[in-house]
C-alpha cells in the first residue's frame, strides 16, 4: 500500500502527487474517474489535428511568481494575452467593456462626456465592478451603468447560470469589471500564457516520476470507504494521507443534501477556414442560447488549415449525467459546504483541495497556490 492517496487526476491532484513524488521521494497513487489526467484543464488533438480543449477555453494567469516559476520547471509557455469581444447590437466591442467599448457603442459627443466623467471620478486604469457602478449616485454614471448591465451582464448571467447578477455573490460579476481603461486584454496578470505544447503533457511531465501510480477510469467509491474516523482502500485500512478533490457532497454520501453546481454542454465545430472570428473568444450575451464561442488556433497559436470552434451552452447539473464545473458561489451554499467541511474534519488525515472539495470559484493559479501551501504546512 502506497503512502499517499490523491482523488483526481486534475490540477489540484497532480501538483500534490508531484510535490509528494519529488520533494518527498514518497509514493503516491493517484485515482481517476476519467480516462485521462488533467481534469477540466485536459487538451487533445482533434480528428482534424487541431489542439482544442475539452472541456472549456483555459488561459493561465497569474501574478504569482512563484506558481508561475513552480509550472515553468514542466513546461515553457506560448505568448499569448487573451481578447474578448461582445457581440452587443450587432457589433463586436471589448470585453471587459473599457472605454474602447463605451467609443464603440455610443455617440461620440456622449461617450467623450462619459469617458471624461468616469476618469474624473475613479480616475484612469481603474477597474468596478458592474454591481458598483450601478450605485453611483450620479445620474449619467448610472445610467452608463444600466446601460452595460443590460447589454453586457444581465442576459449573459441569466443563461450562465439561470439567475440575475444580484443573486449570485458580487465576486463573480466582479470577475469581469468594466475598466477605465484602453486596454483591451481580459487579464491584466503580469504572467499570462498557454503551455506550449499543451496542458496535458505539462500535466504528463509532473506525473513522470515512478513514485507515482495512475489508476484511470476508477471511481473512487468502488475503492474507497469511511468508517468513523478511518478510511479503508482496497479493503484494508489506510494509514496514510487521502488528498481529496473530488465533490465533498459525494465523499459523504451526499448526507447533508446535495450542493448544487452549473454544468456546461460543449459543441465543437471543425471549419475548412483558416480562421472562424477574430480573437479567441466572442461573447454573446444577448443572442442565441450560447454564451460564447471559443476559437482554439488563436489561443495556442497552432498554425493549420483548418480551425475548431467550441459553443458553450450552460445547463443545470444534474448528479451521474453531466460535469459539475462551477460551484454556485451563494450564501446558503456556503453554509451547507459548511456543515460538509465540519464532517470531514473527523476523518483524521483526509486532505482537502481544488474547485470540487473546496466548493470555491478558482482559477488554475489559485489551485497551485493553495495545492503549494498544503504541501508545505500539512504534508512536508
Ligand atoms: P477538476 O479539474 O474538476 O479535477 C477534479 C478531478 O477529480 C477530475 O478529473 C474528476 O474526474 C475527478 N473526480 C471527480 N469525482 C471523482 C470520483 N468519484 N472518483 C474519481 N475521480 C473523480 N481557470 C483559469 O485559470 N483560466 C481559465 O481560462 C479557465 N477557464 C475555465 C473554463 C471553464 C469552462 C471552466 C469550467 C473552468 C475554467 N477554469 C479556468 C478553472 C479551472 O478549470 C479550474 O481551476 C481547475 O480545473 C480546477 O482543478 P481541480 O483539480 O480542482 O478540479
Ligand atoms: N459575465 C457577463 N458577461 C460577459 C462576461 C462575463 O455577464 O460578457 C459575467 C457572468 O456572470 C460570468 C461572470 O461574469 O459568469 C464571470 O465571467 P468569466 O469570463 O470570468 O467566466 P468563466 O470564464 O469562469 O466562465
Amino acid at each position: 500500500m502506497v503512502d499517499y492517496i490523491v482523488i483526481g487526476a486534475g490540477f489540484a491532484g497532480i501538483v500534490m502527487a508531484e510535490r509528494i513524488a519529488n520533494v518527498l521521494g514518497q509514493e503516491v497513487m493517484i485515482i481517476e474517474k476519467r480516462n485521462h489526467i488533467g481534469g477540466n484543464c485536459y487538451d487533445y488533438h482533434d480528428e482534424n489535428g487541431v489542439l482544442i480543449h475539452k472541456y472549456g477555453p483555459h488561459i493561465f494567469h497569474t501574478d504569482l511568481e512563484e506558481v508561475w516559476q513552480y509550472l515553468s520547471h514542466f513546461t515553457e509557455w506560448n505568448n499569448y494575452q487573451h481578447k474578448v469581444l461582445g457581440y452587443i447590437d450587432g457589433i463586436k466591442v471589448p470585453i471587459p467593456f473599457n472605454l474602447n467599448s463605451l467609443h464603440q457603442s455610443l455617440p461620440d459627443k456622449l461617450a467623450e462626456n462619459l469617458e471624461t466623467k468616469l476618469i474624473q471620478t475613479f480616475g484612469y486604469n481603474v477597474k468596478i465592478p458592474i454591481l458598483e457602478l450601478k450605485e453611483t449616485d450620479d445620474a449619467e454614471l448610472t445610467s452608463l451603468a444600466e446601460f452595460i448591465y443590460e447589454k453586457v451582464f444581465l442576459n449573459y448571467t441569466k443563461k450562465q447560470w439561470g439567475m440575475e447578477p444580484e443573486d449570485l455573490d458580487p465576486s463573480v460579476t466582479a470577475r469581469v469589471p468594466v475598466y477605465i481603461s484602453r486596454d483591451d486584454r481580459y487579464f491584466q496578470n503580469k504572467y499570462q500564457g498557454l503551455p506550449k505544447k499543451g496542458y496535458t503533457e505539462m500535466f504528463e511531465n509532473m506525473l513522470s516520476s515512478d513514485n507515482i501510480q495512475v489508476k484511470l477510469g476508477t471511481d473512487f467509491r468502488e475503492v474507497v470507504q469511511h468508517d468513523g474516523d478511518k478510511f479503508i482502500i482496497f479493503d484494508k485500512e489506510f494509514e496514510g494521507k487521502l488528498i481529496y478533490t473530488g465533490k465533498i457532497d459525494e465523499l459523504f454520501n451526499y448526507q447533508y443534501g446535495k450542493l448544487p453546481y452549473r454544468s456546461l454542454d460543449f459543441e465543437f465545430e471543425n471549419l475548412n477556414q483558416e480562421y472562424y472570428q477574430e480573437v479567441g473568444t466572442v461573447n454573446y450575451p444577448n443572442d442565441y442560447d450560447f454564451t460564447r464561442i471559443t476559437e482554439f488556433k488563436h489561443l495556442t497559436g497552432q498554425k493549420i488549415e483548418s480551425t475548431t470552434i467550441a459553443r458553450e451552452y450552460p445547463q443545470e447539473y444534474v448528479k451521474e449525467t453531466n460535469i459539475p464545473y462551477y460551484p454556485i458561489p451563494k450564501p446558503e451554499n456556503r453554509d451547507l459546504y459548511q456543515e460538509y467541511l465540519a464532517k470531514s474534519i473527523q476523518l483524521k488525515n483526509l486532505i482537502l483541495l481544488g474547485r470540487l472539495a473546496e466548493y470555491q470559484y478558482y482559477n488554475m493559479d489559485e489551485i497551485v497556490a493553495a495545492g503549494l501551501k498544503i504541501f508545505e504546512e500539512r504534508i512536508k
